[in-house]
């Protein structure tokens, strides 16, 4: 597809014929089933100062945490023992030898304790090739590193000048040399950014020939610069909040047909603007859910933006709830598999 069909699509009043060529396209390749990430928010300690994000190292009023060890491994063994097949490990930046050893000896832990059935993600940010080597050795199959938005001069809008796009892209890279499964993303509706950015997007998901991706609405946080500066004026058609959803489902089904095996994510953010979001995001494209598994303790000090879903129902319930949801899709739970993508599986 060119970037001028794109826009169309991304404008259109009427997705309709989008969708279904999206629907059917996933029907023939990733099909109706629906792979589980159990997401375990490891800690919002940063290092980083991400203009758009609520836990931001200058933001003050975050109270900062790292979820205890037992937690951790409490959370990965219920993820196994209910068959979700895979969790995902994610927290703020940090580049130090001894969150390096953390990870690692986590890690090993959990691969012991699950009988290394389960399949580990990890997103934790840019580190140097030695700390992904070690990861990986340690139990770890897949990255995620978003580029946030794949327009350099809009990265760097959206971020200090010591956050460097090249350093993101390069970790990328890395990853993929080390042989990792990698998936990337972006935010869609950000201030500033345009319908003509997001077909860039596209294109870039495809040149870095990615193995999974996941994109999201960009949702506003209140102590954050993007909001005190512009993001609180909602200036621009494309953030209104209906618009980043059309636009994200949009931007999926796209992604499904053009990528169409690909892990696709339906994230956590796109449920935050809407209650049936993730189930809109899996009938047009998406296959990926990532449940939240981060103790409750812990849970609301993970902001990266306002109104996340702080869900107060146990897990089991939660789970529950989502089978329901999805059989009305006509999608399934792909319990007791990694679901790896099969982009990645297809690779020489
Ligand atoms: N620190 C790591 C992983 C945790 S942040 C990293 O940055 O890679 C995970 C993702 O949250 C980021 O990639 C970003 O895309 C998303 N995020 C941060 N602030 C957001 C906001 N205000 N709205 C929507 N998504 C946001
Ligand atoms: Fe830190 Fe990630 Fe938030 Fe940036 S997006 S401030 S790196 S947690």
């Amino acid at each position: 597809m060119n970037t001028t069909t794109i826009i169309d699509y991304l404008k259109t009043s009427d997705p309709s014929d989008l969708f279904a060529k999206a629907k059917q396209i996933k029907a023939e390749t990733v099909g109706n089933k629906v792979y589980l990430r159990g997401l375990i928010e490891y800690s919002n300690r940063c290092a980083k100062d991400c203009y758009y994000c609520g836990i931001r190292v200058s933001n003050t009023k975050v109270c900062r945490y790292d979820v205890d060890e037992q937690s951790v491994l409490d959370a990965a063994e219920y993820a196994w023992r209910k068959g979700f097949g895979s969790i995902v490990l994610q927290s703020g930046e940090r580049r130090s030898r001894e969150f390096m050893q953390k990870i690692e000896g986590l890690l090993n832990q959990i691969m012991t304790l699950t009988n290394h059935e389960i399949g580990i993600t990890l997103s934790l940010g840019e580190q140097d090739e030695d700390t992904y080597k070690r990861w990986q050795d340690a139990g770890a199959k897949r990255y995620l590193l978003r580029i946030e938005t794949s327009n350099r001069m809009l990265y760097e809008k959206l971020h200090p000048k010591n956050h460097n796009y090249d350093a993101r892209l390069k970790c990328l890279e890395t990853l993929q040399n080390l042989n990792y499964q990698v998936g990337t993303g972006v935010m869609i509706g950000l201030p500033f950014q345009t319908l003509e950015h997001l077909a860039e997007d596209l294109q870039f998901f495809q040149t870095m020939d990615v193995d999974m991706v996941g994109m999201g609405p960009y949702i506003e946080h209140v102590d954050t610069p993007l909001f005190s500066t512009v993001g609180a004026l909602r200036a621009t058609p494309l953030q209104q909040v209906e618009n980043r959803l059309d636009l994200t489902l949009k931007m999926i089904a796209l992604l499904r047909i053009q990528m169409p095996t690909i892990n696709i994510a339906a994230t956590t953010a796109l449920q935050t603007l809407d209650l049936f979001g993730r189930e809109k995001a899996i009938e047009i494209g998406a296959n990926i859910i990532m449940p939240n598994l981060t103790p409750l303790k812990y849970r609301e000090n993970y902001f990266l933006y306002d109104g996340k879903t702080v869900v107060k129902d146990t897990f089991d319930d939660t789970i529950a709830d989502l089978e329901v949801r999805l059989a009305q899709i006509g999608a399934e739970i792909g319990y007791n598999l990694h679901g790896d993508s099969l982009h990645y599986k297809s690779k020489p």
